[in-house]
């Protein structure tokens, strides 16, 4: 437990709760006690906890060779790079451990792009309510001045406009020829579930190519099949030129992936980047398992509708309810809007054996595995429909 005397550094303040074990949708804490799963470690736990494929994957491959480095070739790389580049018509891939390093990775082809181009002051356009992470660059990204506060000086070169809001962005792009790329979450997670809309995307895809801008879309959070396609933006119909990948691509093991096309997908020359542990074989199988079990046991489609369920049972439990503002989302990846801040909600979740989580302060978000029953997601709309009634009962 993080107490003052705790040997950790006091980053999280953390719920009074320690998973000892999980299976599919359910973790048990030292107690015995049984929790549903509604959150997976942030969107990460992709198939659920322990499942049997992974597991198994997992243990012949940590059995045969965990790390080597990439002084040497790694053919795990190479397999899991081509799935990739398949499922997202884009062409090149460089992997990593985490969101961030990913975003680390886009930014500097951003930097690299307005290199090429002579530049030497080059922007990028990022966005109100943007996550990227928690580096100096991707905290810089970030729109959150409580992730800034004790940290500058930050990173220059961004340049930050409104979600949405096309006519902004192209005025930036037809008076700044200082801007080398576009960079946003298809769908913003911390920020509260908040979706770039479909023509929005599609307006800055136009507006990219027309600029020679890279457009460069952060899949971190609603990538990986999560929404129902296996990358977000596959609703707008468009491809980036760049796209971080990190969370549910491993199902729990660390992985990042920045996945390229075109003229991103060659920018980056040998000694330009680089990692120790990326792309390690245990990581690339824990990529490669994942992405073939959500395709054999069509978990996109189980996303899908298993979204679709929860929210209408929401929208049904919760639409005209003094206090609510929204339910959203796309696939499992749900947010419900309040009216105040509800991070108290997290937990009477907890205490009824339910893990939420609360983000942008008031938007209840709900991030299952993708491997969810229809039973399982009954029960988290009923829990959380009853859950947020009677907290807003409780706050008048
Ligand atoms: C979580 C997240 C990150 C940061 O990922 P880390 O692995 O925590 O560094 C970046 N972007 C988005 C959209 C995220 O949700």
């Amino acid at each position: 437990m993080t107490t003052p005397q705790s040997p950790l550094m006091q980053t999280y303040a953390r719920l009074p709760v320690a998973f000892v074990r999980g299976e599919g949708a359910y973790l048990w804490d030292q107690e015995g006690r049984r929790y549903l799963d509604g959150l997976s470690g942030i969107a990460v736990n992709t198939l659920g906890h322990a499942h049997p494929k992974l597991v198994e994957a997992l243990s012949r491959q940590a059995a045969t060779l965990i790390h080597t480095s990439n002084l040497y070739e790694v053919p795990l790389q190479t397999a899991l790079a081509q799935r990739l580049v398949d499922l997202s018509g884009m062409t090149n891939v460089f992997f990593c451990n985490s969101g961030l390093e990913a975003n680390e990775a886009a930014l500097k082809l951003a930097r690299k792009h307005g290199y090429n181009k002579g530049l030497s002051n080059s922007k990028v356009i990022v966005f109100e309510g943007a996550f990227h992470g928690r580096s100096i660059a991707t905290l810089s990204a970030t729109a959150n001045a409580k992730v800034h506060k004790g940290f500058s000086p930050l990173v220059e070169g961004f340049v930050r406009l409104r979600i949405n809001e096309i006519e902004p962005v192209a005025q930036a792009l037809a008076s700044d020829s200082s801007i080398t790329a576009i960079f946003l979450e298809s769908i913003q997670g911390e920020g509260g579930i908040q979706p770039a809309h479909l023509d929005f995307i599609r307006d800055l895809r136009r507006l990219c190519d027309a600029h020679d801008v890279l457009l460069m879309l952060d899949e971190v959070q609603c990538g990986i099949g999560r929404t129902g396609k296996w990358f977000a933006h596959q609703w707008a119909g468009i491809k980036p030129d760049v796209m971080p990948l990190a969370k549910g691509l491993g199902s729990g093991v660390p992985i990042g992936a920045v996945v390229a096309h075109g003229k991103a997908a060659s920018l980056f020359e040998p000694g330009n980047h680089g990692t120790t542990f990326g792309g390690n074989p245990l990581a690339m199988q824990a990529g490669l398992t994942t992405l073939q079990v959500l395709e054999d046991e069509g978990l996109l489609k189980n996303a899908h509708d298993r979204g679709e369920q929860i929210m209408s049972m929401l929208s049904s439990q919760l639409a005209g309810l003094p206090g609510v503002c929204e339910v959203r989302g796309k696939g499992l990846m749900i947010g419900v809007e309040l009216e105040a801040p509800c991070a108290a909600l997290v937990a009477k979740a907890l205490a009824a054996g339910l893990l939420i989580n609360v983000t942008a302060e008031r938007v209840v978000r709900i991030l299952p595995p993708l491997t969810l029953s229809a039973d399982q997601a009954d029960e988290i709309g009923r829990q959380v429909g009853a859950l947020i009634k009677a907290h807003l009962q409780g706050a008048h």
